[in-house]
């Protein structure tokens, strides 16, 4: 059968699965993982829970995952001092599905998201897959959002859903609150109403004076906080993400989300990790330290390096950074080649990943 006959939508065509290379090198800090796995005591906890739930395998799971909901409830308020419930908490295999459960709820043909670029690469992505109309404005001077331009760009295209990352990927830049308010406040504008979703899968890596949207959920009937454990949780490979937004926006993504789309062995796993928290997240403390470690030393070494509150660094910027990626590769150091031309993404790693990273940055851009 000749490839033409397959009735692919026409979008479609010729296009590349997203993804970052899966290279097997000694030094992998190209998607942000936490470089700490779980510690014996997380392991054998997480393992007995699961163990408990295969036994029940022949039934469906807790559709509404009250337990997890509640458990994830409970360490947003801690973490960011919010004042939620399990009804304002949603949450999907990561945070890229329940982004596309947003986009499923609330764009669609006919309606428009807006973002402010560089931001995440998988954005545009869930746009498409819903029709959704994806516009994007840029941000100003050192990756900011200008409230003036975007409170323009909102008003002129009157979106249904206004998607920003705080702190962004892959600038690593946070909103101060006083933007996510404006932008909420525009984006309430919008005569058929409108989201605004900030994207904080990298919060908890946040600086000290960098405070969280959550804190504003009760001001804002308009706006959704996503989160991951994926990050600083260390928990990429149970693929759990999840949000906090008013209980209407949660009943809504109850439509269209597929009947059962969290397993049992996810619901535990996360559930039983939750449990672990403190644990999982003592780690981000030294992640914090090792960050702001990298971006004085790539400063000190000359290159531009724009403020993170992530737990990644961008950096520049490179007459060829294709050159520089791969002579980076070639001596066993994965980093990410993607925003504007020139620059870099490195994801912080362990401080024996982070000395070989610098001493192959300086044997590169040295020869
Ligand atoms: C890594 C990342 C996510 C998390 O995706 P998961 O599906 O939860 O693993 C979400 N948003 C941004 C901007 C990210 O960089």
């Amino acid at each position: 059968m000749s490839a033409s006959r397959i009735p692919l939508r026409p979008e479609l065509q010729g296009i590349e699965p997203y993804g970052a290379p899966q290279i097997d090198v000694p030094v992998t800090l190209n998607v942000n993982e936490n470089p700490y796995g779980p510690s014996e005591k997380i392991i054998a906890d997480v393992t007995q829970e699961v163990a408990k739930t295969v036994g029940g395998l022949n039934r469906y799971p807790d559709r509404d995952f009250s337990a997890l909901r509640a458990g994830l409830a409970d360490f947003i308020n801690h973490e960011s001092a919010g004042s939620v419930t399990q009804n304002n908490i949603w949450a999907a295999n990561g945070s890229n599905e329940v982004m596309l459960h947003l986009f499923q709820a609330f764009g669609g043909p006919g309606r428009k998201a807006v973002t402010f670029t560089p931001s995440y690469s998988m954005y545009p992505e869930y746009a498409r897959d819903t029709l959704t109309q994806w516009v994007t404005y840029p941000r100003g001077d050192n990756f900011e959002i200008d409230i003036d331009v975007a409170r323009r760009a909102i008003s002129e295209t009157q979106p249904s859903l206004v998607v920003v990352a705080s702190p962004n990927n892959p600038t690593g830049t946070a909103l101060p609150l006083a933007t996510v308010k404006h932008l909420a406040r525009a984006a309430d504008e919008v005569e058929t109403g409108c989201l605004l979703v900030v994207d904080e899968a990298y919060a908890e890596f946040r600086r000290e004076q960098t405070p969280s949207a959550v804190t504003l959920l009760d001001e804002f009937q308009n706006l959704v906080v996503t989160r991951t454990m994926s990050k600083a949780f260390a928990l990429a490979g149970a693929r759990l993400g999840y949000l906090a937004a008013g209980t209407e926006i949660v009943n809504a993504l109850r439509v269209v989300r597929l009947p059962y789309h969290l397993s049992a062995v996810t619901q535990a796993v996360a559930s039983t990790a939750l449990r672990h928290s403190e644990e999982l997240l003592a780690h981000v403390a030294q992640l914090r330290t090792e960050r702001d470690d990298l971006v004085s030393w790539l400063t000190s070494q000359g290159y531009d390096v724009a403020p993170s509150d992530a737990n990644f660094v961008f950096f520049g910027s490179f007459p060829n950074r294709h050159e520089v990626w791969q002579g980076l590769l070639q001596r066993g150091v994965l980093i990410r080649e993607t925003g504007p031309d020139g620059w870099l993404r490195v994801s912080v790693g362990t401080p024996a990943e982070m000395s070989a990273f610098k001493n192959a940055l300086v044997e590169v851009t040295g020869e």
